[in-house]
């Protein structure tokens, strides 16, 4: 069976994308899924947290997005998940990335270059995640337009809902003009305090609002998964016993589960 892709997003900066899409990746990596992560954002936080070195790349996601190095030509394996029969490769980025957004204006699909891109390498994968930049930009639109569904990571605080549905309207005109096959897969609760009563009081409204949306695992705040990247490793390799690498590891089998229950097809909606 041909992978199933999944983009990470959302346009609100440091709620937690890079961190899911890494853990996640590796997660999966090390539950026997051939995974390989795509990093579309030009910061190139997930491939440094995958252990490659983003000022040392060959071809990355950027040649590719123009047409200048095939799929096969630019992944490479991360380092990172070493257990002898997991894959975890990456399409890296780097600062190079942030041309594309110009230089694709003018090209002919523009918005679907990744997911041609993808076509060449899907039967190689179980998984692919893609992690999106924190805009609603033509490397997001990329991202959606490629995925079968959409995580959106968020944190349970006042702001969280702000700005929620601009990302779910992208989603929805995505579905409705580019990509039929995409559908939201779930809100990831992450950098979760239990001891704060808004935090509990955030996640019982976003339960009510968007019910099975939600995704039952929540994943804590905690440090190891902060300081992971400086080691150039996914939370889930470097402390594997930490709290947060456990829930990455419990949020990868629910994700296998869905997968496998074939998740909710309905068009997006919130
Ligand atoms: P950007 O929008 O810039 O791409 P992002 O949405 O990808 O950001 P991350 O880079 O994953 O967000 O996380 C932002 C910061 O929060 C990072 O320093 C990361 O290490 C930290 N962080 C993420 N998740 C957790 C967590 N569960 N516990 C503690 N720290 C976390
Ligand atoms: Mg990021």
């Amino acid at each position: 069976m041909s992978a199933r892709i999944f983009a990470v997003a959302n346009q609100k900066g440091g709620v937690g994308k890079t961190t899911t899409t890494v853990n996640l990746a590796a997660a999966l990596a090390l539950s026997g899924k051939r995974t390989l992560l795509v990093d579309l954002d030009p910061q190139g936080n997930a491939t440094m947290g995958c252990g490659i070195d983003k000022r040392a790349l060959g071809a990355s996601v950027y040649q590719v997005l123009l047409g200048l190095a095939t799929l096969s030509q630019a992944r490479r394996a991360s380092p990172a998940v070493d257990a002898a029969a997991a894959v975890l490769d990456v399409l890296p980025a780097n600062r190079e990335l942030a041309g594309a957004e110009v230089e694709l204006v003018d090209v002919e699909y523009r918005e679907t270059r990744l997911k041609r891109a993808l076509a060449e390498v899907t039967d190689d994968y179980d998984f692919v995640l893609i992690d999106c930049p924190p805009s609603l930009s033509l490397l997001t639109l990329n991202g959606l337009c490629a995925a079968h569904g959409v995580i959106i990571p968020m944190q349970c605080e006042y702001y969280a809902l702000e700005g929620l549905s601009d990302l779910v309207n992208t989603i929805k005109k995505v579905h409705a003009n580019l990509n039929a096959d995409l559908a939201i897969i779930g809100l990831l609760r992450v950098m979760y305090d239990p001891r704060s009563t808004l935090t509990a009081q955030v996640s019982a409204q976003l339960e009510q609002h968007f019910g099975d949306k939600v995704f039952r695992t929540i994943i804590p705040r905690n440090v190891r998964l902060a300081e992971a990247p400086s080691f150039g490793q996914p939370g889930v390799v470097f402390d594997r016993a930490a709290k947060g690498a456990a829930a990455y590891l419990a949020f990868a089998q629910e994700m296998i589960e869905r997968v496998a229950a074939g998740f909710d097809r309905r068009a997006p909606t919130a």
